[in-house]
């Protein structure tokens, strides 16, 4: 699939005032800092379209972009952030995972992993809540750059050990650098796959 119109439409943070969900939703979640916007950005070749959402006040809020004119993709807000006060964590949390689990045509969740870090308890506690709540995700390793190529596939390996203790079947996985456009294409096809499947 290639992106031919990405645009901003809307910010919330309450599920009822999204956008009608009338078409397929794919949505960008990881904990801050994981490179995100430049995953999104780099998704949607533009050099500022996540930049949206990372003017003030926005980070912590639902951000739809209307793509092709036919699906979503939704920025959230982050995980993790360890300088945020924890009732407003709290309340930002309470907002994106109430999304998650209302929004009726949400046909995929990818969750970013930083490469570099092995498995973090912040990402491992939100997995398994995705897994419980049965929300159909996927997992994007970030900055892959960052490793030296053959110390990628070892990394990889290692993440799948500890996800098949948690995931039978383990997730659809893929390994991104926004530096250089890996794993654009393939993220790309997946979602015009699932875009294309008829929904339940
Ligand atoms: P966000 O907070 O998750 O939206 O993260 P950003 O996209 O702002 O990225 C955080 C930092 O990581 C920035 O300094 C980016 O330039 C850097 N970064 C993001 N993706 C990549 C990547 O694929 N390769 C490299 N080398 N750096 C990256």
């Amino acid at each position: 699939m290639e992106i031919k119109h990405a645009r901003f439409l809307v910010s919330n943070t309450d599920v009822l005032k999204c956008p009608r969900p009338d078409k397929p939703e794919f949505a960008f979640i990881g904990r801050s800092n994981v490179g995100k916007s430049s995953l999104i950005n780099m998704l949607t070749i533009s050099k500022s379209l996540a930049k949206i959402s990372e003017k003030p006040g926005k980070t912590r809020l639902i951000n739809h972009f209307l793509i092709n004119e036919s699906w979503y993709l939704v920025d959230l807000p982050g995980y993790g952030y360890a300088k945020v006060p924890k009732s407003e964590r709290e309340k930002w949390e309470h907002s994106f995972r109430t999304y998650i689990l209302q929004r009726t045509n949400l046909r995929c969740l990818f969750v970013l992993i930083d490469i570099r870090h092995p498995a973090l308890e912040p990402d491992l506690e939100f997995l398994r809540w995705t897994g419980e709540h049965q929300v159909p995700f996927a997992i994007v390793f970030t900055k892959s750059d960052k490793l030296k190529a053959e110390v990628v596939e070892p990394a990889v390996a290692e993440y799948q050990k500890v996800l098949s203790e948690i995931f039978e079947p383990l997730p659809p996985l893929f390994v991104t650098s926004s530096m250089h456009s890996t794993g654009r294409k393939e993220i790309l096809d997946y979602i015009g796959k699932i875009a294309s499947q008829k929904h339940k």
